[in-house]
């Protein structure tokens, strides 16, 4: 029986087709695996309730309710909406081996995923800000 808990079906798109639809910032983070430089992105701050989401795809990767300020410089959360988001994988560039997180629909690189979190996980993924998009829910008073 062929798995459907993948609600969204992958995403593949040539690099010339990313290179295409994503503007430049963008496309050197989810493609080119590139790494903003620390306090310059747009959500690092950004404390409003709402849906982080993949800039690739739109995949909704992060909730607000698990974002955290890390001191790093780049947004941070201690969960992503579930498992099945996100892909790990090793990455042994920079002479050290680190965690990198990409989003499972469409591979676009995220950022990496550290064990020195808060609780309840104890989990940092450290996520570049150029690789979302952010989702406002303010509106929505359900939650
Ligand atoms: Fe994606």
């Amino acid at each position: 029986m062929p798995q459907e808990k993948d609600m969204a079906e992958k995403v593949l798109k040539s690099d010339k087709e990313w290179q295409d639809t994503l503007p430049p910032e963008r496309y050197q983070v989810l493609r080119a695996k590139g790494t903003e430089r620390p306090f310059t992105g747009k959500l690092l701050d950004n404390k409003k309730k709402g849906v982080y989401k993949c800039a690739g795809c739109g995949q909704e990767l992060f909730s607000s309710d698990t974002k955290f300020d890390s001191g790093s410089g780049w947004p941070s959360f201690f969960l992503p909406i579930s498992g099945d988001r996100i892909e790990e994988r090793k990455d042994g560039s920079l002479l050290m081996t680190r965690t990198e997180v990409l989003c499972s629909r469409c591979g676009g690189h995220l950022g990496h995923v550290f064990d020195d979190g808060p609780r309840p996980t104890g989990l940092r993924y450290c996520v570049n800000s150029a690789s979302l998009d952010f989702e406002d829910s303010d509106e929505d008073t359900k939650k």
